[in-house]
């Protein structure tokens, strides 16, 4: 399975917590693509803090639900507290944003990842590598949903792949 993960984070050293959150994520599999280093302002909430954003496309035999596990673990060996409050500061978030053309609901995963089509922080890496993928559930392009993405939050490339 093709499983997309996108990494983020907007404390301590973003960049080194980037690599070796991807480095360590790499247990479940090969890397396939992967984006350009983007830094981005925070969605949903106020913070004078920019994230840092990755996208990368690994080559698994693990269920998605394992591939969720190994991103929580990762996120917590690398010092993410969870407060319970949902958009805020934090050392390392993996979400996974597509397993193959899969569509999955259950209590602890959905996907493809049900925000992902109001973030320009995840649509613009995303275009950059696989600008003609269909998501499954909105039957469009990645391209075409940037276009109509409602997000006006700046996304910038700081280090080109
Ligand atoms: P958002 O999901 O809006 O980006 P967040 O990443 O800050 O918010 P978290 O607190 O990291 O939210 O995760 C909350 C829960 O979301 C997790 O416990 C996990 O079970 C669930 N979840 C559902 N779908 C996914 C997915 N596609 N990728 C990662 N986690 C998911
Ligand atoms: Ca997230
Ligand atoms: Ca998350």
């Amino acid at each position: 399975m093709l499983v997309t993960l996108i990494f983020g984070g907007n404390q301590g050293d973003r960049k080194a917590l980037l690599d070796e959150a991807i480095k360590e994520m790499s247990t479940i599999g090969k890397i396939e693509i992967r984006s350009s280093l983007y830094e981005t302002a925070p969605w949903g909430f106020e913070s004078e803090n920019p994230f840092y954003n990755q996208i990368v496309v690994y080559n698994t035999e693990l269920t998605p639900e394992e591939v969720l596990d190994k991103c929580q673990a990762t996120e917590k060996q690398l010092g993410r507290v969870r407060t319970g409050t949902q958009f805020t500061s934090r050392t390392m978030d993996i979400d996974i944003l597509f397993c193959d053309s899969q569509i999955i609901n259950t209590p602890r995963l959905t996907v493809p990842h049900p925000r992902m089509a109001q973030r320009n922080f995840v649509l613009c890496p995303l275009n950059e590598i696989m600008p003609d993928f269909i998501h499954p559930v909105l039957g469009k392009k990645i391209s075409e949903l940037l276009l109509e993405s409602p997000d006006t939050l700046k996304t910038e490339i700081i280090e080109a792949c």
